[in-house]
């Protein structure tokens, strides 16, 4: 009790009846209630929470609800509480006892830390959006130098030359990568979800990588019968999940330098599953903890080589995420590796 009255968080004891059973004086200022007032009521009376459209939860919506039932402990920074007639956004965590029955809610006032983030967020997306055009014009000078028809250079000139556009171009995707994260941190990218049959999806980005596939003399394949194209319906937006499937082949091919890239789409009657297999160099146990995080990338010779940004695998997470999916990865150091998009079947 004398820690809850230290923490900079409001802090609630629940009895096993799910009553009020203390407050500190810090949820009692933003609950507009004393602790004396409070006691022996309802967690739902006191604590009215809502969701980031700022409607007010019924008990069945409610993660509060949800969590002293199942007795399971929650954590989110999706939720407001009501607070003095204000909704005040906030770090919660229910934290159920299932020994004592008795439950702790915390919540954190975390406002100040959402403007800070969108502040942060808009910024990057302005600057990205206006680094752009010079860099357009940049590249385009660049090919303009490396082309025989309009420019003259010595074979020393060209391979310089030759970095540059390529620099030029990874800064260009890395601008991309950049709009696209603060676009989904402030939950501006819009989806569009339609049924559709994923195969012909799959079907067209495979066709997109065999170029690339080739070109280092890597076989790409479909699993399954050529001629079989069977249908599975998900709700999808169909961009989205292209540049996911962009984001799975692209690694696939940069990560491999020999051997085969094999694609392969399944379902069970809930999930349809598409995966994308290679015989690359593989990713340690410890990295693999880590690269669906921002600008994780494994500290290797060939991944710092092959270049990229360390965003790919976070953003097709978040659009993954956005399709009601997950994407989920596997693999063997030195043998290669499986990524997989789940999505559920419609
Ligand atoms: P990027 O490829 O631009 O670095 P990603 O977010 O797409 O960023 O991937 C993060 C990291 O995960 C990569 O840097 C690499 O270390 C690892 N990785 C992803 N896909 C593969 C793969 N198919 N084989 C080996 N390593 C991979």
């Amino acid at each position: 009790m004398l820690v809850a009255r230290a923490v900079p968080e409001g802090v609630m004891i629940l009895n096993p009846a799910n009553n009020v059973y203390f407050m500190n004086a810090l949820a009692s200022r933003m609950l507009g209630m004393s602790t004396d007032d409070a006691r022996g009521l309802n967690v739902h009376s006191v604590l009215h929470l809502a969701n980031k459209n700022a409607e007010i939860l019924s008990p069945d919506q409610n993660p509060i609800e949800r969590a002293l039932g199942t007795k399971q402990p929650f954590a989110s920074k999706d939720y407001s509480v009501l607070s003095a007639g204000a909704k005040v956004a906030v770090s919660l965590v229910v934290a159920p006892d299932p020994q004592s029955g008795y439950s702790v809610v915390t919540f954190r006032d975390i406002e100040n830390e959402l403007r800070v983030q969108e502040s942060a967020s808009e910024l990057i997306s302005v600057a990205s959006h206006e680094l752009r055009t010079p860099m357009t014009a940049m590249e385009g000078y660049l090919s303009l130098a490396l082309n025989p028809a309009t420019a003259t250079i010595d074979e020393r000139g060209r391979e310089l030359l030759d970095k540059a556009h390529k620099e030029v171009r990874r800064l260009g995707e890395l601008f991309s990568d950049l709009i696209d994260a603060a676009k989904i941190n402030d939950g501006k990218m819009i989806f569009t979800l339609t049924r559709m049959d994923l195969t012909p999806i799959v079907e067209e980005a495979i066709q997109r990588f065999r170029p690339m596939a080739q070109k280092k003399g890597l076989n790409l394949v479909k699993a399954g019968a050529a001629n079989l194209m069977p249908t599975y319906f998900t709700n999808i937006d169909a961009n989205a999940v292209s540049e996911v499937l962009d984001n799975l082949l692209e690694n696939a091919v940069k990560y491999t330098s020999k051997g085969s890239i094999t694609v392969s789409l399944a379902a069970d009657d809930k999930n349809v599953r598409v995966t994308v297999e290679d015989t690359g160099i593989g990713i340690p146990p410890d990295d693999l903890r880590h690269i669906f995080e921002k600008f994780y990338r494994a500290d290797n010779g060939m991944v710092r080589e092959a270049g990229g940004t360390g965003l790919g695998l976070y953003l097709a997470t978040e659009r993954a995420k956005a399709m009601h999916g997950a994407i989920t990865a596997e693999s063997m150091e030195g043998k290669g590796s499986r990524f997989t998009l789940v999505l559920p079947r419609a």
